[in-house]
């Protein structure tokens, strides 16, 4: 397994993870459940920021603490299904800024298309957190992180629930340099793009289109 990438392992993952999966799980579970699995990725995605200390007052004493370091946190969610993780995120710290790119995969060739991007004025010396629940041939990915490249983020992670080999070994070709993180990594991709067994199409399923 490439050093690069991380695989999380929870218990409550793994377990959220297999309802996710269940075609018979409807939707408004889903949307729950892809909110709560994305709390713990998180935790897991975030675990090394940076701190630096500061003092503060208890109703006690005063004491030596810790604050997180820098400019605050960016998240880059990819459009539509990226939201889905961004939600829980933002959750857990919600003084981040967020960064949309809406990219949709041409059907025939599976090629990214840029249709909309907006960004915080200020990128330059961010960590940011790409998020997208599939992680399928991994172009969409590729093209985000591209772009959070030329803003000027000052450090990149890439966060999934669900990633097929063909598309780490892409992303992680491509940018070596972007630590990537998920839940699982499944079989395949089948002749359509899909990850397979997978759970379908995330968007779909969030959102009950299909
Ligand atoms: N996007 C999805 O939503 N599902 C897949 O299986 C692949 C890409």
């Amino acid at each position: 397994m490439n050093a690069n990438v991380t695989i999380a392992e929870h218990p409550l993952i793994r377990h959220k993870l297999t309802l996710m999966r269940d075609r018979e799980t409807p939707t408004g579970q889903f949307r729950q459940l892809l909110r709560e699995v994305s709390l713990l990725l998180a935790y897991e995605v975030t675990r090394d920021l940076e701190l630096r200390p500061v003092t503060v007052e208890t109703p006690l004493e005063t004491m030596r603490a810790e604050t997180l370091e820098g400019k605050k946190l960016c998240f880059v969610s990819i459009l539509r299904a990226g939201n889905g993780l961004l939600e829980g995120m933002l959750d857990l710290v919600p003084s981040a800024r967020v960064m949309h790119v809406g990219l949709y995969r041409d059907p025939q060739t599976l090629v990214p298309v840029e249709y909309y991007l907006k960004a915080p004025e200020e990128m330059a010396g961010r960590v940011a957190i790409v998020v997208d629940p599939m992680l399928a041939t991994g172009n969409s990915a590729i093209a985000a992180v591209r772009r959070v490249k030329e803003e000027g983020a000052a450090r990149i992670k890439f966060t999934c629930l669900l990633a097929a080999p063909e598309g780490v070994a892409n992303f992680t070709t491509v940018h070596p340099d972007v630590p990537l993180i998920t839940a699982a990594i499944d079989r395949q991709l089948d002749e359509h793009g899909y990850i397979v067994p997978g759970l379908g199409d995330a968007g779909d399923r969030m959102y009950g289109t299909k």
